[in-house]
């Protein structure tokens, strides 16, 4: 009824409509970054610059941050904040709020030795913020300490993912407070608790890792600053062996620009489809985002 060259334009339309589609929906999501208001982005940079003993490549502010993700090829990232001390907490989360948007997506942060922090928790969830950011050593607690444990059941009870700075850390480098062993005994402990362990479950520690973590059902590993630490060969063995659907691309930045990141998880031997999961369809997944 059809000619073959109909047939063939039709064909050629539909094959330009499935392009486009994946053109539109392809997100890229970077899981982990960092920004700081305006008044202390400029001083809070290199102070912590310092103790990493990193550049940093953002100038720190929202504003900065977004041009830089933009340049970067990113369409939406995840800030992650963290209250360094028991009064701080309530102006981080106020603040994450107030800038929260579309493709601005803000964990809030609880500090676990103030007043009321499992109100602090309730709080982060009425504000609208996403989940929940523990730096460990910045806040100086390990992780598996059992003051800990109501904070970890109220995140799970309001379905509050919780990163967790996981491995070593510069500012403490002799002394893990989140190692791959306590984290596991965290997620054994509160099956119904979505962690995000980031930096692939261990910042330099990733045969710690892949002993203890990797393949446990509620973990999600994040790839943050991964490109500094592992080879894409390791990389690619501890994706597929924890399971793709379970880890999240992530810079770190301004410590490591999103692109570099991207570039290395390319060069992991993914195929593009398995990359568009890591991209961005698992932490869209995760944080139910359409
Ligand atoms: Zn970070």
């Amino acid at each position: 009824m059809y000619g073959k060259r109909t047939i063939d334009f039709v064909r050629f339309l539909l094959f330009c409509c499935f392009i486009t589609l994946k053109e539109v929906f392809l997100l890229i999501l970077d899981m982990h970054t960092h920004a700081f208001p305006d008044a202390i982005a400029a001083k809070a940079l290199p102070k912590l610059s310092t103790i990493c003993g990193c550049p940093y490549h953002t100038d720190g502010t929202l504003v900065g941050t977004q041009e830089k993700m933009k340049e970067w090829g990113v369409d939406a990232f995840t800030l992650m904040h963290i209250a360094t001390t028991p009064t701080q907490h309530t102006s981080v989360n106020n603040w994450a709020a107030s800038i929260q948007k579309e493709n601005v997506i803000c964990f809030g942060s609880v500090h676990p030795n103030a007043e009321d922090p499992v109100a602090e928790i309730q709080r982060i969830h009425s504000l609208g913020l996403r989940g929940i950011k523990f730096h460990p050593d910045y806040q100086e607690f390990f992780v598996d300490d059992p003051r800990l444990f109501p904070l970890y059941e109220e995140a799970a009870s309001l379905h509050l993912p919780v990163t967790f700075h996981t491995g070593r850390d510069p500012l403490s480098p002799t002394l893990v407070h989140a190692s791959a062993e306590k984290m596991a005994k965290i997620a054994d402990l509160f099956p119904t608790l979505t962690i995000i362990a980031a930096h692939m479950g261990g910042m330099d520690t990733p045969d710690e890792a892949e002993t203890f973590l990797l393949g446990k059902a509620n973990v999600y590993l994040d790839t943050a600053f991964a490109s500094h630490y592992l080879t894409p060969t390791q990389c690619e063995h501890m994706i597929r062996t924890h399971g793709l659907n379970r880890v999240l691309f992530a810079s770190d930045s301004p410590w490591s620009r999103s692109c570099d990141e991207r570039e290395f998880l390319e060069r992991c031997g993914f195929s593009s489809r398995e990359l568009d999961q890591l991209m961005g369809e698992n932490a869209c997944e995760l944080l139910s985002i359409s």
